[in-house]
């Protein structure tokens, strides 16, 4: 059992859907007050009525460093401080090199890595003030230990969140504050359903447990690193993926 975060304040980005609503929702469910950011009003206006518990939203573009800031600053004066930032927003079109604008990479870096860095730079003087705080990643398996074609940004950035995590560790010491990271494998979300119904059930036959993950598999271990337990351990990360990254070929599978 969990010291409780009851009335912590939380942030997740990328709150009105998918990873980043289950998120929320644990969090909720435990009793925190959480702010949902994205930039689609409908959809955080819906997120926000229906995932139970006290739960606001904040319109925000998460690759912007005046609307980050603007968003954890109205964050902070709503909810009485800022406890735990869940940087979770991320995108992941898939183009093949050969096909790819620039433009795209340079949109998916920003998007999912530049986020990172802006919301943890946002949440600092809310820490310092507090004297302490949390930081949880959504990285993903894909770029740290995986490959797919079409997703060389994708994965790019979501490498390059776990080496900016190594040094944000050291910097977030001083204000008595860790940041950790979750990788999760194929969570089951809106995103993951655009690629297709083809994609999901190829996944879900790669994976040991058989089923690709739930939204709140991701939330939960969310949960953990931004517990009182937790306090100890900081720059790290914690692979969620039913199993997906251990079998080494096909024939493996076949096995079980
Ligand atoms: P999703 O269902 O597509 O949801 C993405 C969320 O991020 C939405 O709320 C979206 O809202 C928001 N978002 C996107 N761009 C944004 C921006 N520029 N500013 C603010 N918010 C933005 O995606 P998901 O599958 O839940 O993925 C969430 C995170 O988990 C991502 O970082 C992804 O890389 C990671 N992940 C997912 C999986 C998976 O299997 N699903 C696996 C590994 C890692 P708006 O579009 O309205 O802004």
């Amino acid at each position: 059992m969990l010291t409780s975060i009851k009335g912590k304040s939380v942030i997740v980005t990328g709150g009105s859907k998918g990873i980043g609503r289950g998120i929320a929702t644990v969090f909720a469910r435990q009793g925190a007050k959480v702010t949902i950011a994205a930039r689609g009003e409908d959809e955080l206006k819906t997120a926000a009525s229906e995932i139970e518990g006290d739960v606001r939203y904040e319109v925000c573009d998460v690759s912007d460093w005046d609307s980050v800031k603007a968003m954890v600053d109205s964050t902070a004066a709503a909810q009485g401080g800022l406890d735990i930032m869940c940087a979770n927003a991320g995108a992941f079109p898939q183009t093949k090199m050969v096909d790819m604008d620039p433009s795209e990479w340079d949109q998916v870096l920003s998007t999912n890595l530049r986020s990172s860095f802006l919301c943890v730079k946002a949440a600092i003087p809310h820490f310092e003030k507090a004297g302490k705080g949390r930081v949880v990643l959504t990285s993903s398996i894909t770029g740290p230990i995986t490959g797919f074609p079409g997703w060389s940004h994708y994965g790019a950035s979501k490498a390059g969140q776990l080496g900016f995590m190594k040094t944000a560790a050291m910097e977030l010491s001083r204000y008595n504050t860790t940041i950790n990271a979750v990788m999760p494998g194929n969570i089951y979300t809106e995103g993951l359903q655009d690629l297709g119904q083809d994609y999901l059930d190829t996944m879900a036959a790669s994976i040991p447990l058989k089923r690709l993950g739930d939204v709140e598999d991701i939330g939960n271990a969310a949960l953990f690193f931004a517990s009182d337990e937790a306090g100890y351990i900081t720059g790290q990360q914690v692979v969620v993926d039913g199993g997906q990254i251990i079998p080494e070929s096909l024939e493996a599978m076949e096995e079980i």
